[in-house]
């Protein structure tokens, strides 16, 4: 999907080679610290990216420093949207990273528009906001402080344990605005976490980024998702999910079922087929065809499985299927076919929603 400030413009006949399609590139840099990756520092035009209407996203503004991601999922559904820059969605997503270097202060204007609603702003829909590069380059303080200064209510949706550093920046923040924190842990097989998710931190470290953020007065939700079918959907597994995030502190679960979207798709099967051949077959029956979507009669025994678990371990939570919207303004003008994700908030209860960020699967 093309949205609104994340088009790309004509081809840049100065841009280096191969990367004509990048507009602004001021240039691309790679460091010992970050081996086998290349940031290309670009200015934006735009910061603030509105979801066409037509989207099934259910919230209406998002912002992305960061295109292509290091945490490397390969699942990851957003994997598609690199090939707009004529780079591959495999490995280039995982190590070509696009960074709208001026994206704090090209935000700051655009909200200090008299126009500007003070609607919710999303971060975290597309890439992750605190994947590697966010260590380097330091865009989030900036952004969150455009929008607290602002009054613009946010949510953070995010596998990194960046988050940390900003934390106490983001306590400061919700003094004035809601802010929300969600975080995505799904895979708890160290194993199969270092294989599926390579450059995320493990799902100890994001946990205790949760509990971190708990302490600092946050509600997190955790969401649990991409469940992935045969591999990390039994009901062990499960159970062993739900009691650590129980421990955690979060208080929120939202799950569902792997998504393989174009980009992602071709990707993920070849990880499959190299990892674990045995279940090539069953997946190619999940998700035939062009068919993103696990089935419906898939999704709805996963539900059944984790519903109890959740009562079990008192966890408040739902699958991404639930047709609830709750009332966070902004968030809950869009249609109804949206799940909720999202209700993290610091002093007071608030939600927020969105279906499928590229995040989660
Ligand atoms: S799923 Fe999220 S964390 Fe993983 S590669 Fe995609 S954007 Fe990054």
């Amino acid at each position: 999907m093309r949205w609104q400030g994340q088009e790309l413009g004509v081809p840049d006949a100065g841009a280096l080679p191969g990367l004509e399609h990048l507009s602004g590139l001021v240039q691309s840099v790679t460091t010992p610290d970050f081996a086998g990756m290349t940031f290309h520092e670009v200015l934006a035009k735009t910061a603030l990216n509105h979801v066409p209407g037509a989207s099934a996203m259910p919230f209406d503004w998002t912002v992305n420093p960061y295109r292509g991601c290091s945490h490397a999922c390969v699942y990851c559904f957003a994997r598609g949207t690199h090939e707009y820059l004529e780079l591959d969605s495999g490995r280039d997503f995982d190590s070509q990273i696009v960074v709208k270097v001026n994206v704090a202060e090209v935000l700051r204007r655009e909200l200090a528009r008299g126009s500007w609603k003070q609607d919710p702003v999303m971060l975290g829909t597309n890439t992750d906001p605190y994947q590697r590069a966010e260590g380097r380059y330091r865009l989030m303080p900036g952004i969150v402080s455009a929008l607290t200064d602002t009054g613009t209510p946010f949510s953070i949706l995010t596998k990194g344990t960046l988050l940390r550093r900003d934390l106490p920046m983001l306590a400061e923040a919700a003094a004035s605005v809601r802010v929300s924190i969600a975080t995505s842990i799904a895979v708890f097989d160290d194993e199969l976490q270092k294989i599926i998710e390579p450059g995320t931190p493990s799902a100890q470290a994001r946990f205790d980024t949760v509990r971190a953020a708990t302490d600092a007065g946050f509600r997190v939700t955790v969401f649990l998702m991409p469940l992935l079918p045969h591999l990390t959907d039994s009901v062990a597994s499960i159970d062993d999910a739900l009691r650590r995030i129980k421990a955690s502190g979060a208080v929120r679960v939202v799950f569902g079922a792997l998504h393989l979207r174009p980009g992602a798709k071709q990707w993920f099967m070849r990880w499959l087929a190299d990892e674990h051949p045995e279940l090539v077959s069953s997946y190619l029956g999940l998700y035939p065809g062009v068919s993103s979507v696990a089935p419906k009669g898939y999704r709805t025994w996963l539900a059944k499985r984790v519903r109890p678990l959740l009562r079990a371990h008192r966890l408040d939570g739902h699958d991404e299927d639930d047709q609830t919207r709750s009332s966070m303004p902004g968030l809950a003008s869009r249609d109804q076919t949206a799940a909720t994700v999202i209700t993290t908030s610091r002093g007071r209860a608030s939600t927020s929603t969105a279906s499928a960020p590229a995040m989660l699967f």
